[in-house]
This record gives structure tokens, sequence and C-alpha cells, in this order.
């Protein structure tokens, strides 16, 4: 995402290029032991060199990380701690093969440690706005498709089992357990609609984009727990689906900004609007 919207066109050309001529992927570094939810703590520098970029840091929780090809790497370029977050820092793309680039161990997904030298480079502020909210969206969008499919396994699974001579989904307590899904489901796809056509429209919507993912994520997650419920002890068997949703869900409340922050987002995006008006 970060190349589609902010490379060049050499670096759209060499490194898009390169993912769809072969089955490999790429991946995004910002995250660091030290540094979630606060990117403006990242740590890893970048320091110009003649005509090369000397990184040194490391990342960590990188999605794809052992096995990217190449990686989107954000960097800290101006030292002084009192720059703004939105001017200190830089995109880079890093070759996999980058001498003194060395991928960490796995820890559950890929993590990834490097020093080493890159080869591109472009301004990562002047889309950093923009970036956010497409990532957001696709993350609420991916998260309604999980509690769609809870509602779809829970609704078959509902109609099939049989309790008290009828199938479950005839008992109201569970019934308006799929409606509560259904509820959840069709305002939080509408959600990220409406943040996605303002995206269209060319207006500012760092608001809905984060209503969106927190929403999405929030019935994601009340989706998956109550698809499980309505298995019974079958949700906790792994030879049914539902057990797997509900482990997926809980990503969607953590990766690209927790559920925390993105209240931050909305609550100072309310509270400056009130004062404006
Ligand atoms: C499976 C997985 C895949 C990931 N993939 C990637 C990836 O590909 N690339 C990448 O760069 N990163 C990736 N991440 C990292 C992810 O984006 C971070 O874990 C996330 O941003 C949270 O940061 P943190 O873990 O440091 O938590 P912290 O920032 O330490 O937060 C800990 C807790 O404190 C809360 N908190 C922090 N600050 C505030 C505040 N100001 N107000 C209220 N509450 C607050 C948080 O909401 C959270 O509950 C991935 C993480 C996971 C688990």
């Amino acid at each position: 995402m970060p190349v589609v919207i902010a490379g060049n066109e050499a670096q759209q050309k060499k490194y898009l290029g390169r993912l769809v001529e072969e089955p490999i992927v790429a991946a995004y570094c910002v995250t660091e032991p030290g540094a979630g939810s606060d990117v403006n703590g990242v740590k890893t520098k970048a320091v110009k060199k003649g005509d090369e970029w000397i990184l040194n840091g490391q990342k960590m929780w990188i999605t794809n990380g052992g096995v990217a090809n190449w990686y989107f790497v954000l960097a800290r370029t101006n030292p002084d701690p009192k720059c703004p977050a939105s001017k200190a820092f830089t995109g880079f793309i890093v070759e996999r093969d980058t001498p003194g680039l060395t991928p960490g161990r796995k820890v559950r997904l890929p993590f990834l440690r490097f020093t080493g030298v890159c080869q591109a480079r472009w301004f990562f502020r002047k889309v950093f706005h923009m970036l956010s909210v497409l990532l957001l969206l696709q993350v609420a969008a991916g998260a309604v498709g999980l509690a769609q499919r809870c509602l779809d396994e829970a609704t078959k699974y509902a109609l099939e089992r049989k309790a008290f001579g009828v199938p479950i989904a005839a008992h109201q307590a569970v019934a308006f357990m799929l409606a509560d899904m259904a509820i959840g489901i069709e305002a939080s796809r509408l959600t990220w609609m409406k943040a996605a056509a303002e995206v269209d429209l060319g207006r500012r919507n760092t608001l809905y984009a984060s209503v969106a993912k927190a929403l999405a994520a929030d019935v994601a997650n009340k989706c998956a727990t109550d698809a499980v419920q309505v298995f019974g002890g079958n949700g906790f068997n792994s030879d049914y689906p539902v057990e797997k949703l509900m482990r997926d869900a809980k990503i969607y409340q953590i990766y690209e900004g927790t559920a925390q922050i993105q209240r931050l987002i909305v609550s100072r995006a309310i509270i400056e609007k009130a004062k404006n008006s």
C-alpha cells in the first residue's frame, strides 16, 4: 500500500511488478519492541552516507517478516526529539538480501532484526494520512468478513443441531444471538462503506475510519464468541470452524491501531469539532 500510494513510477514498476510476476510477498515494518501504538517512539534510525542510507534498528511483529522478498520500513530520519512525528520519519524500501539484514527468530509470527543499506526512499509523511485511512478500512472490511462467516456458520449449525426435539434455531435465545450478529454486521459494513465514500469524495475521514475499524473489530469479536456459544461444546472442537474464527477475531482489536487508540482518535475528533462549532 505505501508503494501504491507514494512510490514513484520506477519503484512501483520494480517492486509491485515483482509481486505480480512471482508468488512472493512484501512486509510492512513499523512496530518495534518498544513502540507499537506510539509510532513516535520508533527508534530505528536512517542516516545518509553518500548515495546510500544506513538503517539501524529492530522491528517486531512483522507479518510475513521471515518470508518477505522486500520490506517497507519506517525509520527516523530527523534525530531532533522536538521534531514533530509528521516530519521525523521516512519510509524506505529494503530488499531482503540487503547486507546486514537479519530475520529474527520466529515467535508465533516472524519478526525481523536488521542493520543494512537501503536502495530507495521517498517521503512518507505526505501520504501518512491516506495510508493509515486505507489500511484501517481494509482491516475493518476483513473484520466484517469474519463476522459474516461466524453468522453463516452459526445459522447453518442452528438449523441442523437439535435440542429438546427442535432445531436450536427454534429457541428464541439462540435465534436472538443470530439476530444480534446480523445487526452488528450490517452496521459495521455500512460504517466502513461510509468511511470509504468519504475518501471517494476527497474529504478527510479520520473519524469515520476509526469508528469503522473499532466497531468492526468489536462486532467480529462478539460474533465469534456468540458463534462458539451457538455451537456449544462443539464450539471448542477444532473439527468445527468457529474456534478458529474466535482466535482470529482478537487480532482486529490489536493491529492497525488498538481498540483504545481508535477511541482516542474518535474522542479527539469529536472534542475538536465541538470546540470549533
Ligand atoms: C499478529 C500480529 C501481526 C502484526 N503485524 C504487524 C505488521 O505486519 N507490521 C507492523 O508494523 N506491526 C504489526 N503488528 C504490531 C501491531 O500493530 C501492534 O501490536 C499494535 O499497534 C499495538 O502495539 P503494541 O503491541 O506495542 O501495544 P502497546 O502500544 O504497548 O499497547 C498495550 C495496551 O495499551 C493500550 N494503549 C497504548 N497507548 C494508549 C493510549 N494512549 N491510550 C489508551 N490505551 C493505550 C493499547 O490499546 C493496548 O491495550 C502486528 C501485531 C500482531 C499481534
